[in-house]
């Protein structure tokens, strides 16, 4: 059995009053089981239906290791669409609660080019964005990810189901070798292995069988 109170996880202080202030009252099973690996720096893959909590397993591991007085693009998270991207990047912003002068930023397509630029030139900590319009920016030079620590790829069979493939793997040559990679699924096909065995290393493996 794994322990599923937060308190049991080394997290920030500021991160775990918030937790409590949103009545985050226990892990569910699979923030359970990857965060431990996550917040240990190692590259997880986890694989899990729809609501299982898959966006704090992450973000809590983004926002425990980022520092905010560095303001540059430390962790970029992609997913396959704008609407899944802003529910991602709301959900990282109310666990970050806690910590001031936090940017998150999204990048996605069908979106204006002008007004990304524009609050990419103020700066971001964390990214949320789909993979083409990311890779467009990297492309223009408009975003560098060169200071990158963590790396998630979102509903990860999603994004390769949507033909995100190339724009993927350009982004990830354009990443530093040295990050944490996390990668979230809710089906594992042979696609999403063959992905991890290029950019990931050793990864610890999560899986959370539906429960109804
Ligand atoms: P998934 O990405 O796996 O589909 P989400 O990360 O979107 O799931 O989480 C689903 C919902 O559950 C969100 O509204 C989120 O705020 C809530 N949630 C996540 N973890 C917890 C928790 N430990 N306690 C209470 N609510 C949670
Ligand atoms: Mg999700």
């Amino acid at each position: 059995m794994s322990q599923t109170a937060f308190s049991s996880l080394k997290l920030k202080p500021e991160l775990l009053n918030n937790l409590a202030t949103l009545d985050y009252q226990k892990m569910t099973p699979i923030q359970a089981q990857s965060l431990p690996s996550v917040l240990q720096g190692k590259d997880v893959i986890a694989q899990g239906k729809t609501g299982s909590g898959k966006t704090a397993a992450f973000g809590l591991g983004l926002l425990n290791k980022l520092d905010v007085q560095r303001f540059h693009v430390q962790s970029l998270v992609l997913c396959p669409t704008r609407e899944l991207a802003d529910q991602v990047a709301k959900e990282i912003r109310k666990l970050a609660r806690a910590i001031h002068n936090i940017k998150v930023l999204t990048l996605c397509g069908g979106m204006p080019f002008g007004p990304q630029i524009g609050s990419l030139e103020h700066g971001a900590h964390i990214i949320v964005g789909t993979p083409g319009r990311v890779e467009e920016h990297l492309r223009k030079g408009t975003l560098q990810l060169n200071n990158l620590t963590t790396l998630v790829l979102d509903e990860a069979d999603r994004m390769l189901d949507m033909g995100f493939q190339a724009a993927l793997d350009a982004i990830i040559s354009k990443v530093p070798s040295r990050r944490q990679t996390l990668l979230f699924s809710a089906t594992y096909p042979d696609q999403i292995q063959s992905i991890a065995n290029q950019i990931m290393q050793q990864p610890v493996m999560v899986q959370v069988a539906a429960t109804h």
